[in-house]
């Protein structure tokens, strides 16, 4: 069953009536500009097939009833008190359960002052969750844009990512930019959507991929990370401390020629880390550069150098991606990285559509001889940002 049908089938299942309108959010894959984001830098990620359906109704109660294939429970709050649940303060344990904070925490950051109309949710999604494809900007980004109907906000694409974002760093508690709620909004068919995490400038650049004769495979490595916790929060730390110490209001600021100060003042680790954020940001750009002149055949090498900064200066690589790197760019991939915030998750690799099969086979035959968990791997397209899907 399609996840669009399934969510119309749960909806009907705990209400017992048709839904107003199914809307769909897309996952993401971002394509280059690793750990960018929250250092107000650039990012080109790009809206995927895999996507987010959130079947809803306004209902008479006043309330956010809320349910998912995902989970079974039916989540009711009062929207009037959401106010209470939220922001989470960090360390204590949420008054909600976790998959609900993101849709909850999306309707409390979306909370209009007048009285608003409660709201029936039924959410099903075929975005592998934890693989890094971003099933948390899709399920948020779904919630924003059924709310931001229902309840006649009619804001933009920006500020409902806006608002997807506000969840999950203050709902949710993970401290993550903007990059996923933004591709999950603004993807289009076919091109990446290039975005300035500074000024939230953004515009789309054609990918090009099919007509090159080229496919995007995705490893997921089925490695899970948890970016509320432990290492993604070091490394923002490590990236806050290099801008304070070298005076910029972020890294964002720096370029390669002020690596050799930041070598001088900075620490080891948090000077590697800050090499990394700079020459990503220039990756990005030189992407895009070589998109627009060159087509996509032209960027593969990019791809690789981004997984080698985040391999060896930004440390959040594990031994199953870089595997699932180094088999794929062996068997014919023109580039491949990880993407997504590492510790796990998935590989993207750039691959000439007649090698796809020999790749997939080179990946699955070098994490049986190191005994991995077989990973799952697929193509992924470029696809529409959130709208509405019936
Ligand atoms: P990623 O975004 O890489 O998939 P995250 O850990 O950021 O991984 O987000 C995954 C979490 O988002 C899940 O553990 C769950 O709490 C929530 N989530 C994602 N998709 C759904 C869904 N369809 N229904 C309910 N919760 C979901
Ligand atoms: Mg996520």
């Amino acid at each position: 069953m399609s996840a669009l049908d399934a969510a119309r089938d749960l909806f009907a299942a705990f209400t017992g009536r048709e839904p107003d309108g199914v809307w769909s959010a897309p996952g993401r894959v971002n394509l280059i500009g690793e750990h960018t984001d929250y250092n107000d830098g650039f990012v080109l990620p790009f809206a995927i097939g895999q996507r987010t359906y959130a079947a809803a109704a306004r209902n008479d109660t006043g309330e956010l009833r809320v349910r998912s294939t995902f989970a079974d429970e039916c989540v009711t709050v009062r929207i009037d008190e959401l106010d209470d649940l939220f922001p989470t303060p960090a360390g204590r344990a949420p008054a909600v359960s976790e998959w609900s904070a993101y849709v909850l925490g999306v309707a409390w950051a979306l909370r209009p002052d007048r009285a608003a109309t409660g709201v029936d949710l039924a959410i099903a999604s075929d975005v592998p969750v934890g693989a890094g494809l971003s099933s948390s900007a899709a399920i948020e980004c779904v919630v924003a844009a059924a709310l931001d109907e229902l309840w006649g906000l009619g804001l933009g694409a920006m500020d409902l990512a806006r608002a997807g974002r506000r969840a999950e760093n203050e709902a949710v508690g993970a401290p993550t930019g903007i990059m996923d709620q933004a591709a999950s909004m603004l993807g289009h068919p076919d091109a990446a959507t290039f975005l300035d995490c500074r000024s939230l400038a953004h515009r789309s650049v054609p990918t090009g991929f099919a007509d090159a004769g080229l496919v995007v495979l995705v490893v997921d490595t089925h490695v899970r990370h948890a970016h509320s916790t432990g290492g993604y929060r070091q490394r923002r730390e490590a990236c806050e401390l290099g801008a304070r110490t070298l005076g910029v209001p972020a890294l964002r600021d720096l370029t390669p020629d002020d690596l050799p100060r930041a070598a001088r003042l900075l620490d080891g680790t948090v000077f590697r880390r800050v090499r990394h954020v700079v020459t990503e940001n220039r990756r990005v750009l030189d992407t895009v550069a070589a998109l627009v002149e060159h087509g996509p055949r032209a960027i593969g090498d990019l791809l690789t150098a981004s997984h080698a900064s985040l391999r060896d200066d930004f440390e959040v690589s594990v031994p199953e991606l870089d595997t699932a790197v180094d088999a794929a760019l062996s068997a014919g991939a023109l580039g491949a990285r990880m993407t997504g915030g590492g510790f796990g998750g998935s590989v993207l690799a750039l691959v000439p559509g007649d090698d796809a099969p020999a790749v997939t086979d080179a990946v699955h035959r070098s994490f049986a001889a190191a005994d991995f968990t077989r990973p799952t791997i697929f193509p992924v397209t470029v696809s529409a940002g959130a709208h509405r899907s019936r």
